[in-house]
């Protein structure tokens, strides 16, 4: 009986905190956000993904190219002086997490907190983060986490094009390590450097992509849901759906197993 009702407090904190108080008397059932339909499969486009993924250039000729592990990867880079963060930078926030993980979440680049602590999505847009997590049922230990760019831009502005040019093979090294079963991009920035698409994320979000063969859906960054507690309530059907193809994902590959 405690236990159950320890479990109804924690459910109702969650609510709370991805709601506000308004979602305690409003509650209820989230409905499924359907995928939207996908185009009919071509030969070699499985229907599950909406778009083929869009063509990638060579990785690098350089050393950290064949960096076979995370650890490996980021002793490799992670004094990189490619672009100017590399001399404003405190540190260098690689990512965090499992390096096997299901699920990797992609965001834009360090602020002033993970700048400080050299890893990603720690301050108030982390905490965040985390409850999210959590009510859709992971540890932030169990997934993977990082950001388009590895150094935090001045004053937390937008990454500039020559930075991610610098920036974005070695995020492409670290999904070619991990391949996860679903990546989720937080925010239009990761989705627009990732896929190099120029669509809004409204048209973008309740959709499955694909980078590199991996199925991947975007939503709102934590940061913005701070700003606009409006879009807490799509996020939430977005992270489900996520939750729901991951599920699907990974109970499929232990059935071929
Ligand atoms: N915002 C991001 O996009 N990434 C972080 O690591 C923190 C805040």
């Amino acid at each position: 009986m405690d236990d159950l009702l320890e479990r109804i407090r924690l459910f109702l904190r969650q609510e709370q905190d991805l709601f506000g108080e308004r979602i305690l008397s409003e509650h209820r059932p989230v409905v499924e956000k359907p995928m939207r339909p996908s185009k009919p499969a071509g030969p070699e486009e499985p229907a599950l993904f909406e778009l083929p993924s869009p063509p990638r250039a060579p990785l690098t000729t350089e050393a950290w190219g064949s960096a076979e592990g995370l650890d490996d990867l980021n002793r490799q880079i992670c004094t990189c002086m490619k672009c100017p963060l590399g001399g404003t930078r405190t540190k260098f926030v690689f990512g965090v997490g499992n390096p096997h993980a299901t699920l990797m979440l992609i965001g834009e680049a360090p602020g002033a907190d993970e700048d400080a602590q050299g890893e990603p999505f720690v301050g108030r847009a982390g905490q965040l983060l985390n409850k999210i997590l959590e009510a859709i049922h992971f540890k932030r230990e169990e997934v993977y986490i990082c950001n388009i760019l590895k150094c935090r831009p001045p004053g937390n502005r937008k990454p500039a094009p020559d930075e991610v040019a610098q920036c974005l093979p070695y995020l492409r090294k670290q999904i070619e390590l991990i391949r996860p079963k679903v990546i989720l991009c937080l925010g239009l920035t990761a989705a627009e450097n990732l896929m190099h698409t120029t669509e809004s994320l409204s048209a973008l979000r309740g959709r499955v992509l694909q980078y590199d063969g991996i199925p991947l859906m975007i939503t709102y960054h934590p940061a913005a849901l701070l700003r606009n507690p409006n879009w807490k309530r799509p996020t939430w059907e977005d992270v489900q759906a996520v939750r729901k193809l991951h599920d699907e994902l990974v109970n499929a590959d232990s059935a071929k197993a």
